[in-house]
């Protein structure tokens, strides 16, 4: 039989892609980035890893609790905090530290976790520009290679790029993405107080969140990650470098820095959370079309990927035994 096709390899595609190898499902996993982990993505600064894409992640679910427990034990995965500030967008006017949910982080960055998923996994480094169907034997194929089963994990803009008009599970790609910008920035000390974690900051017109990312990573590292508005986000998605200005001084006023960083840089995230959610995990259709993602949720985020990669796994090792 011919292998599944997993097309992206962020923690869905990941997760669904182990299911079918540990089940005997042969899969080969092809995603377009130098490295996997899509949007769990970690620049490496000064030879420190810096998170720029998702900031943490919280455990709900059991099965996914134990994978977690397992990148614990090998040092992979640490538990960083469960509260954080909440800055009003004026200097020095901070509400009520807010608790919620253990965070979790990786000293490695979160995607040497999606890597360590990965592990014996077939994978390839491509852009696919076309999954299609042999209109006469009905084969699938992904550029050319032919699949039992493909796999779209990855959010429903990019998907709707390469999945053929022709298949039945192109309705499903209805969900649109709202942009952000991470703004990252290295001082060389801590000048922001020891303790420290991250804030949600609410009516500023530039950030809405701000993560010390030596905290969570555990080095102490003095880095700063800050997230961007949706608005200000739209507005340079052109330019990025054009939006580092204003979150730069944003930054530094609502943790009152007086010193300039030794060094920041600005990264573009077009397709960052999905505008709507779903009741269900995953698709699986009769034209052999699985779709899976942090969409395929009712909170999208890392757990949730993680699980919609696996349920869909799981539903595809049933029908291909
Ligand atoms: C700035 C930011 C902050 C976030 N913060 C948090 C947080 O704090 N907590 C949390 O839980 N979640 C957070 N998230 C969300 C979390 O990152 C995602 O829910 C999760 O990583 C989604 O995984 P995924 O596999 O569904 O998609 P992705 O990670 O987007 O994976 C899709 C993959 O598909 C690949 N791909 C796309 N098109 C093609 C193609 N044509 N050919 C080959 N490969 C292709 C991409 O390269 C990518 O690797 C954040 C996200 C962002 C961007």
């Amino acid at each position: 039989m011919d292998p599944v096709v997993v097309v992206g390899g962020g923690i869905s595609g990941v997760a669904c892609a182990r299911v079918l190898t540990d089940a005997g499902v042969a899969v080969t996993v092809l995603d377009r980035g130098r490295r996997l982990g899509g949007r769990m993505a970690v620049r490496t600064v000064d030879g420190h890893p810096v998170d720029t894409g998702a900031s943490y992640f919280t455990v709900s679910d059991d099965r996914f609790g134990v994978v977690v427990h397992d990148w614990q034990l090998r040092g992979l995965a640490r538990e960083w905090t469960d509260t954080f500030d909440v800055f009003d967008g004026s200097p020095g006017q901070r509400g009520e530290p807010k608790q919620g949910s253990m965070r979790w982080a990786s000293p490695g960055g979160l995607r040497s976790l999606v890597e360590d998923l990965a592990g014996g996994l077939v994978t390839e480094h491509i852009a696919v520009e076309a999954v299609t169907r042999d209109e006469h034997t009905g084969i699938l194929s992904v550029d050319g290679r032919p699949a039992a089963a493909v796999v779209l994990a990855m959010p429903d803009p990019q998907a709707r790029r390469v999945l053929d008009p022709s298949f039945e599970s192109r309705a499903e790609l209805v969900d649109e993405y709202a942009p952000t910008m991470a703004l990252l920035a290295g001082w060389q000390r801590r000048s922001w107080g020891d303790g420290f974690d991250g804030a949600f900051i609410n009516g500023d017109p530039h950030l809405t969140w701000v993560a010390d990312d030596g905290a969570r990573r555990g080095d102490g590292a003095p880095v700063l990650v800050a997230h961007a508005t949706e608005g200000l986000a739209a507005a340079h998605l052109a330019e990025p470098a054009g939006a580092e200005p204003a979150m730069l001084e944003a930054l530094t006023r609502l943790l009152g820095i007086r010193e300039s960083p030794s060094w920041s840089r600005v990264h573009r995230w077009s397709l960052a959370h999905p505008a709507g959610t779903r009741e269900r995990t995953h698709h699986l259709g009769d034209d052999g079309i699985g779709l899976c993602g942090d969409s395929w949720a009712s909170t999208p985020r890392v757990e949730a990927a993680w699980l919609s990669g696996t349920e869909l796994g799981a539903a595809l090792v049933a029908r291909l035994g």
